[in-house]
């Protein structure tokens, strides 16, 4: 583009954004109006209701007895048995299904503190929960939001007075180069024609900039649809992402957080059809046509340079309302920030687009929006990789959904773990008294193992004040 026709076409958005100002100092002083009444109206609710963990074993239960069993009415082993003895595995971190099975033969704890009757072996397990169609297994995720919003626990995550930030993004959890199943994705590789099967999902969380805690929704399977030859993808995935999110919370007002890859225009169209708002990774190589644009329209003075220090930390914005973001797309016009974390010598550098209209008053938290993206990475899908879940190991693959039921069934697990450490004062005292994470499923499971209790909350009070156990007396040769 010429810069005479671009300049033309920045005076024609200038018009346009000094409407936007003065729309946007009204906005403000609804805004701060808006705050007082929220501020107000939060003192009187948002103290969160305690949940306990026989609570939510009790919910996750009776949400399994809703799933349809595809079996004879006679089986020995009741589908919600199953699904129960599956969540009992990832909720106690087994590392294997041969480990859950060593459990099963001597564990009377199992049946007492998940309401277990029949529990099954490993290959019963696999044989009955393979052709369960995953879409049954996602409603159990709304079950739990719904008690966490219940009890105001939900009110914790409130971002910008009224909204939930949502991060949202893929990651595989399953590749080879042998073992495979129906909605296995297939890579080929174009030199010698071997494949890998992988399996990948979309996943979402509630996420908050103060907080560590998350709240997974049901992340959407990356896999092999009915009917279909070709791959599955993130896009196609986060479209019946949204369309499930909107159809779930109707009136939730949600922003979407997502990564560089996601600033693209069909994707944009697909949040405001869904009425979501985002902000939205946005990187240099990326979006060529975006930053030669912004720097235009900075060199002509028409951006706001914005900086304030906290703590000794500058934090120095650059933004402008209303610019196109690429030059096929110019009907769809964003809002573009640029901000550098100055800390004495480290400087970080990011730059988002969203639908906010930013000004000096609100483009602080938009920032803080942007950056808590990382906590599906980081508190989600690491959590899951590397402290105690095994989201990478093997549990059994199955020919049709025994893997994708499996990720969901950890999922749902962690997901009622985020609960306890939200809203559950017994689990937070053994957690500050255990010091981390791993080392409270370490003890838990080391007491689930070898002694006997009635309900999870006896083995969190034997570790938060302690317990006595008889001599031990060994039936043997000595
Ligand atoms: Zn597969």
């Amino acid at each position: 583009m010429g810069t005479s026709s671009r300049q033309s076409e920045l005076a024609r958005y200038r018009k346009h954004i000094e409407y936007e100002d003065r729309l946007d100092a009204q906005n403000y002083m609804s805004y701060i109006n808006f705050i007082a009444y929220l501020q107000a109206f939060s003192s009187v609710i948002s103290n969160p209701i305690p949940i306990s963990i026989s609570h939510l074993i009790k919910t996750v239960r009776s949400s399994f007895e809703q799933v349809p069993d595809h079996r004879a009415p006679n089986a020995k082993i009741s589908m919600v048995d199953a699904l129960m003895s599956a969540f009992a595995m990832f909720s106690l971190k087994d590392s294997a299904l041969v480990e859950f099975d060593e459990r099963r033969k001597k564990d009377k704890n199992l049946r007492a503190i998940y309401n277990l009757k029949n529990i099954p072996s490993d290959t019963q397990m696999r044989t009955i929960l393979d052709p369960v169609y995953p879409d049954y297994i996602k409603p159990i995720f709304k079950v739990i939001f719904n008690l966490l919003q219940q009890n105001h626990v939900l009110d914790k995550f409130v971002f910008m007075c009224a909204y939930y930030l949502v991060s949202v993004d893929g990651t595989g959890y399953f590749s080879s180069k042998k073992i495979h199943c129906s909605s296995c994705l297939e890579r080929k590789n174009s030199k010698t024609g071997e494949i890998t099967y992988h399996h990948q999902m979309l996943g979402a969380a509630i996420v908050h900039p103060d907080l560590k805690e998350v709240i997974p929704l049901a992340p959407e399977p990356i896999i092999k649809q009915d009917g279909e030859t070709k791959n599955d993808c993130e896009r196609n995935a986060a479209k019946r992402f949204f369309a499930q999110l909107r159809q779930d919370h109707p009136y939730l007002p949600i922003i979407i957080i997502e990564d560089g890859l996601s600033s693209n225009a069909p994707h944009i169209k697909e949040l405001k059809k869904h009425d979501l708002r985002y902000i939205l990774g946005a990187k240099e190589g990326d979006h060529a046509f975006l930053f030669d644009y912004v720097e235009t329209a900075h060199q002509a003075g028409q951006t706001t340079d914005y900086e304030l220090t906290k703590k000794k930390v500058i934090h120095r914005f650059r933004f402008i309302n209303q610019v196109p973001l690429n030059a096929s797309n110019k009907d769809v016009l964003v809002n573009f920030v640029e901000y550098w974390e100055i800390d004495g010598d480290k400087t970080l550098h990011f730059c988002w687009v969203t639908d906010f209209m930013v000004s000096k008053w609100n483009v602080f938290e938009i920032m803080r929006g942007g950056r808590a993206r990382w906590k599906i990475e980081n508190e989600t899908f690491n959590t899951l990789k590397n402290q105690g879940y095994n989201f990478e190991h093997n549990y059994g693959h199955g020919q049709q959904n025994l893997s994708v039921n499996f990720a969901l069934l950890m999922m749902l697990a962690f997901l009622v773990d985020q609960a306890q450490q939200l809203a559950s004062p017994l689990f937070q005292a053994v957690l500050k008294k255990e010091g981390s994470r791993k080392r409270l499923w370490d003890h838990m499971r080391a007491l689930f193992f070898v002694l006997e209790f009635s309900s999870m909350e006896d083995i969190f009070r034997a570790l938060l004040y302690g317990y006595k156990v008889e001599r031990v007396i060994i039936f043997g040769p000595t």
